[in-house]
């Protein structure tokens, strides 16, 4: 994984066995990761992960207790956020009241002058401008919506032009239809600007939504880092599986592994048998006896007697089959998720037309992905 990274472009943040602790409380956990110049790198994680603390870290607001925060390559231990060329954005827009908007975004400038050959006053438009809000300059604050106080507040942390943008949950006091919309102005903004981004966000979708790399966050340090597609399709872990959408996660034994890149598998909690593929890593090939989970995303379990279904067909030859039973639909639009009694467990499924009662449901053995397995 290092190789590949070295050969995409230059290293921008590092952080090298970095650990912050309060008191007992170890907030961030011997972190290692390095996030690539221009790049829109994403910290997901539930609650009290350690996310917050990590960008605190880059920030320069709280020094690491270990270890070493690197930008392009040189220690920043000791300097101060303001001579790190970091720009921040927190969730809380906090421009001043009595400001005008222009006057904010000047402020953002107070310690830096701006580009040779800009006045303050064409620096302001030009940033309000780049964060579509040409007009306002006039403006007080207060008379702006949530989502455009928001891009005030970039714009501000944008003036001094910043080498590393960092941003803190910055749309979760929005409703969700504004968080949409604004995150794509974010997304756009960071790639016109081509600036190297670190977004905070407990929103897995968000995270999906806007970044090139992720890495996911539980109890102080990744589990996985990797772009969006690579985490949702290959999670590497039950946490990452479970946290990035709906997956149905399962536990089992390996009852044969005779078949090239296919095991057999007893599920825990019923007798069923199910096959599932392995990836092509022979050195992390699972032998019979071996407990493995593995997971199957919503979208790829097909659903027969349900009309409709994402993929609606009954079980072809060759793959898995199974009965459940529904035992609640949520509505949610363009589809219906719907969770099944399967014996003891539960299976969540994506269906556009209404199921009821028992049910089949199939998957290609394809669409399986081990994400862990334990030797006898
Ligand atoms: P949230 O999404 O709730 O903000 P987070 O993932 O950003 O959570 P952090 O705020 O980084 O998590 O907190 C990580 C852990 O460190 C938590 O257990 C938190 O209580 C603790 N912590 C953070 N800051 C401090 C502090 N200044 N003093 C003591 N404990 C702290």
């Amino acid at each position: 994984r290092d190789a590949a990274f070295e050969s995409d472009g230059e290293v921008a943040v590092e952080l090298d066995g970095v650990t912050k602790r309060y008191g007992e409380t170890t907030a961030v956990d011997d972190v290692t990761l390095r996030v690539r110049e221009g790049e829109f790198f994403t910290l997901v994680g539930p609650s009290g992960c350690g996310k917050t603390t990590t960008l605190r870290l880059i920030a320069g607001f709280e020094e690491p207790t270990s270890g070493t925060v690197r930008f392009a390559g040189a220690s920043v231990a000791g300097v101060p956020p303001e001579d790190r060329d970091v720009g921040v954005v927190f969730q809380s827009y906090a421009l001043f009241p009595h400001m005008t908007v222009g006057e904010n975004v000047a402020y953002g400038l107070n310690f830096a002058d701006p580009p040779e050959g800009v006045t303050r006053d064409e620096r302001v438009a030009e940033l309000l401008d780049l964060v579509d809000l040409p007009d306002a300059a006039d403006r007080d604050p207060e008379s702006l919506s949530g989502g455009q106080q928001q891009r005030v507040a970039m714009a501000r942390a944008l003036a001094p032009g910043p080498d590393v943008l960092l941003l803190d949950e910055p749309m979760s006091a929005l409703d969700a239809r504004l968080r949409e919309r604004l995150r794509a102005q974010v997304k756009r903004i960071q790639s016109e600007l081509d600036i190297t981004t670190i977004y905070v966000t407990h929103d897995q979708e968000e995270a999906l939504a806007i970044s090139d790399r992720v890495a996911v966050m539980n109890d102080g340090a990744p589990e996985q880092v990797a772009a969006p597609r690579t985490v949702y399709r290959q999670p590497a872990t039950r946490f990452v599986a479970e946290f990035v959408g709906d997956n149905n996660v399962f536990a089992g034994t390996v009852t044969d592994a005779s078949a090239a890149g296919e095991l057999a598998v007893e599920v825990d909690g019923g007798d069923e048998t199910l096959r599932v593929r392995t990836d092509d890593d022979p050195g992390a090939a699972p032998s019979v006896g071996d407990r493995i989970a593995f997971c199957v995303r919503p979208e790829n379990l097909r659903v027969a007697g349900a009309d409709g279904g994402p993929r609606d067909a009954a079980a072809p030859a060759g793959e898995n089959a199974l009965r459940a039973t529904v035992a609640s639909a949520e509505f949610l639009g363009e589809t219906t998720r719907v969770t099944l009694d399967w014996g003891d467990r539960e299976l969540v499924v994506r269906v556009v037309d209404p199921i009821d009662g028992a049910v089949a449901v199939g998957f290609d053995p394809e669409d399986a992905h081990v994400i862990g397995v334990e030797s006898r």
